[in-house]
């Protein structure tokens, strides 16, 4: 299904922690022949930096010093098949994924500077289309003309399940109490926020997938890149 250049579009897909986007916007985005940007992981790799380097979130001199001091590349990683982070020339991509990462990204990701600095390379990698980037203000902010928005949702049992198998198979057990914890307070920060904070565009397409298997999701949306406004 790999399209040609003129026919190439952006997909944005925001919702929720743990409905499953990156995974399913990673197989879209191989599918299409697409670029595959994960935002989460850029405001993770800021965090993880802030947190190393001790920087005061309080602090707008400190933020702003500290952001110069950042640079984010997605290089492809051969074993896995996937795009990896770099922050400053280390691969972080194992690195962003600990709950304590986890616990502290959202509130990062409530500082404007964070995010300016964060949408305009975005936007950037978004110019020449071709490209499924998932997040929470895809679909409002960052691409507020993407041809094709969705929405995903998913009940937080589902969610926190797949999250502590994603962790288990980086080797971190957590428990599930401790997973929707963090899940809650993630939603709830993150849709609350003055800044871009998480909604769903009126013109995205709203996917439960509670219920559907990955293969699924994929499906759907491979479907509503054919078929525009196919449910
Ligand atoms: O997608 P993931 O769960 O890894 O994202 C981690 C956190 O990064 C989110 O809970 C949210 O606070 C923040 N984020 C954001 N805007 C995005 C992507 C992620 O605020 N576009």
């Amino acid at each position: 299904m790999v399209q040609n250049e003129n026919s190439k579009i952006i997909i944005a897909i925001d919702g929720y922690s743990g409905c499953g986007k990156s995974s399913t916007a990673k197989t879209v985005a191989s599918k299409l022949g697409y670029a595959y940007i994960d935002t989460g992981a850029m405001y993770r790799a800021v965090t993880l930096y802030f947190y190393q380097q001790k920087v005061d979130h309080q602090s707008k001199g400190q933020v702003r010093k500290a952001l110069t001091s950042i640079l984010l590349e997605f290089k492809f990683d051969e074993n896995t098949k996937s795009s990896h982070i770099y922050l400053n020339g280390e691969n972080v991509e194992s690195l962003i994924r600990q709950m304590h990462i986890s616990e502290r990204v959202s509130q990062v990701s409530t500082i404007a500077e964070v995010r300016h600095f964060l949408v305009a390379q975005q936007r950037q990698m978004g110019e020449k289309k071709g490209i499924v980037m998932d997040g929470r203000d895809i679909g409002t902010v960052v691409f507020p003309n993407a041809e094709l928005k969705v929405f995903m949702t998913a009940q937080v049992p589902t969610r926190a399940l797949r999250r502590q198998k994603e962790l288990e198979s980086l080797g971190q057990q957590v428990e599930l109490a401790e997973i929707i914890a963090n899940l809650e307070k993630r939603d709830l920060i993150d849709s609350t926020r003055e800044e871009s904070p998480l909604r769903k565009a009126e013109d995205a397409i709203e996917i439960d997938t509670t219920y559907l298997e990955f293969e699924e999701q994929v499906e759907k949306i491979l479907k509503l890149v054919k078929e525009p406004q196919s449910t």
